[in-house]
């Protein structure tokens, strides 16, 4: 079980199991002699995917933030993907159920990132998987995938969003937005035009100062604010990055994927979220990741990124 606290809030990864892709389409130009030293693969070539969602606990909300893959997959996509499907007893082994999400965020629509948005009901009707939940999702991306180009047409499934859309149910995001205190979204083009991250700031009183720093406000239940000593390597702020870093593998600034649509783009975008991620110390939660979904980004003394686990 990952776990953590993040100033007020408690945040907690939930699987939705497993996925085999094709080790070549997720490193790009990456030649095999050096993504095979990072990550193992079998005789087809294919590497073990993760499948992570972010829970966070605010104390007023229950924030999810990303939804797998599902269990509406066509018989042709799980010959490629398989169908894990684990999101919802993994949730349930730990007592949460769909009726206590209040929130559910996608940071963009590819159909391994929001797949439980939705279920079909006895009937075969699409509902709403998480029945009290407001849904949001990039507005671009959704009008993107109205009308995909051929290339990744396969990656956008309607019943995942287009339901939740037509009944108001989900919001579209233009990015640079905060959703509820603490935790807003921002545009990171490169795997998408619009793909956003998920932005927590989980202390509101600490939000400016990074780890180290002297000392932090603590807020108490009465309303005074005290300083308190910033306990050593004290997240916070997370982010959940998405597919612009999706595992630990893909930290280097050139290992982007070759699903990316905008690979220059990823790759500044990569440089932009550093900026701010290693000198803030944030935790970065790799959506792909099979073994460590969060880790803290560090430069290491010959100046090359390394992910500190948590
Ligand atoms: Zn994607």
């Amino acid at each position: 079980m990952h776990r953590l606290t993040l100033g007020d809030f408690e945040l907690s990864i939930f699987s939705d199991g497993t996925y085999p892709l094709d080790g070549g389409a997720f490193f790009g130009v990456v030649p095999k002699i050096m993504w095979s030293k990072k990550v193992a693969c079998d005789e087809r070539n294919y590497v073990t995917t993760g499948l992570n969602s972010l829970l966070i606990r605010t104390g007023e909300h229950n924030v999810l933030v990303e939804t797998g893959m599902g269990n509406k997959l066509s018989d042709r996509m799980i010959k490629f993907y398989g169908q894990p499907a684990k999101l919802l007893e993994n949730l349930s082994a730990a007592g949460v159920s769909p009726e206590d999400i209040d929130i559910v965020i996608n940071s963009h629509l590819h159909f391994d990132h929001c797949g439980w948005n939705t279920v079909r009901d006895k009937n075969g009707k699409i509902v709403p998987t998480f029945p009290r939940a407001k849904y949001y999702a990039p507005e671009g991306e959704w009008q993107y995938a109205r009308k995909p180009s051929e290339r990744d047409a396969i990656s956008y499934i309607s019943e995942n969003y287009d339901p939740l859309v037509e009944s108001g149910r989900m919001t579209l995001l233009k990015g640079g937005q905060e959703i509820v205190p603490g935790i807003s979204v921002e545009t990171f083009r490169g795997h998408t035009a619009s793909m956003q991250g998920i932005i927590v700031q989980g202390n509101q009183g600490s939000r400016a100062l990074p780890p180290g720093a002297e000392a932090h406000r603590l807020l108490h239940p009465d309303g005074t604010a005290k300083a308190v000593p910033f306990p050593d390597h004290a997240p916070a702020t997370a982010c959940y990055i998405s597919d612009l870093i999706p595992t630990t593998a893909h930290i280097d600034i050139t290992w982007g994927m070759g699903f990316d649509l905008y690979p220059l783009d990823t790759i500044e975008s990569k440089k932009r979220y550093y900026a701010r991620a290693i000198p803030e110390g944030w935790i970065t939660v790799f959506t792909h990741d099979p073994r460590i979904p969060w880790a803290r980004v560090e430069r290491d003394a010959s100046g090359k990124l390394v992910a500190k686990e948590i």
